[in-house]
């Protein structure tokens, strides 16, 4: 992709080495933190320390607990704040995926009317986002409580490394499709699907979800038909790169790689043919109403 140079996206949000989920009380998980902490409390002056904190916290009509944690939790935040170096490698990524997003917002703003921008959440690690929080390995993630895309760089490594998906095109195909999710919310797509749930079984409940995610891998076919009228962005192979991630990453591939099996009832983000069709489909027509993966007669 011919993507340095162009604008890059306002609405990041850079969270990288500031933690997220695991700030708090979470922070006792550090090992390396701990240790020594447990010495000092059993040590003399450990038991001076606590003998202090129990007299101050009387004083002061605390429970002394609660203030040996606050303290301890100060300790940690002071730890996770450490400044966060990325490595070049990691910061041309961050550069890269604010120049995607930007793209997706001239695209978007161009074939919607009044479209809200989402922000792109980059974090490392762990992340709080209005849908709860989670890890890195739960992969890149749309929240439509909080309208944010959240991804941890260090999927793309993953991706090219475990997934055999390499290549930046197949990584802007990931932000492309997120975006995708931003398109349902706003549509009102994603409000349909919550109130389904708990209305049908979980069966009928994944069909709709693998037709949601069709429908996103749809939209970012559609994103890159007009990105490339409009910037002439991808270069040759680049297609290719993001047909094979949308091979690589279908449920059917994925299950038989982690599980040896392959159960279609259970599949939620549809298999890796129709994930590549349909992003096609986006691609080749670039026409938003050939995207009702709701009603297609075969998905
Ligand atoms: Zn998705």
């Amino acid at each position: 992709m011919k993507w340095k140079g162009r604008r890059q996206s306002n609405n990041v949000d850079d969270r990288r080495g500031k933690g997220g989920a695991g700030q708090g009380i979470g922070g006792f998980n550090n090992p390396t933190l701990l240790a020594p902490l447990v010495k000092l409390l059993f040590s003399k002056v450990g038991l001076f320390i606590v003998g202090g904190f129990i007299i101050v916290s009387l004083v002061m009509g605390k429970n002394p607990l609660s203030l040996i944690t606050q303290l301890l939790n100060a300790g940690v935040a002071t730890e996770t704040s450490a400044p966060y170096q990325p490595s070049a490698e990691d910061e041309e990524l961050a550069q890269f995926s604010a120049t995607i997003l930007a793209n997706t917002e001239d695209v978007w703003n161009k074939l919607l009317d009044n479209y809200r921008e989402p922000t792109l959440v980059l974090f490392t690690g762990s992340v709080s986002s209005a849908c709860g929080s989670a890890s890195s390995a739960t992969g890149p993630f749309y929240c439509p409580g909080d309208e944010k895309l959240y991804i941890d760089l260090s999927f793309f490594d993953e991706m090219e490394r475990r997934l055999n998906a390499p290549g930046d095109f197949a990584q802007a195909y990931v932000i492309a499709h997120e975006v995708g999710h931003h398109i349902q919310k706003i549509m009102g797509t994603t409000d349909k699907m919550n109130r389904l749930r708990g209305q049908v079984s979980e069966t009928e409940y994944n069909r709709y979800s693998v037709m949601l995610e069709l429908q996103a891998d749809f939209l970012a076919g559609v994103w890159a038909h007009h990105s490339q009228a409009m910037t002439k962005m991808m270069e040759t192979g680049d297609l290719e790169e993001a047909m094979n991630a949308a091979n690589a990453i279908g449920d059917d591939r994925l299950q038989k790689q982690s599980s040896g099996r392959v159960v279609p009832d259970s599949f939620t983000h549809g298999t890796s043919a129709q994930r590549m069709r349909w992003f096609k489909k986006g691609f080749d027509t670039g026409d938003l109403s050939q995207g009702d993966t709701f009603s297609a007669t075969s998905l």
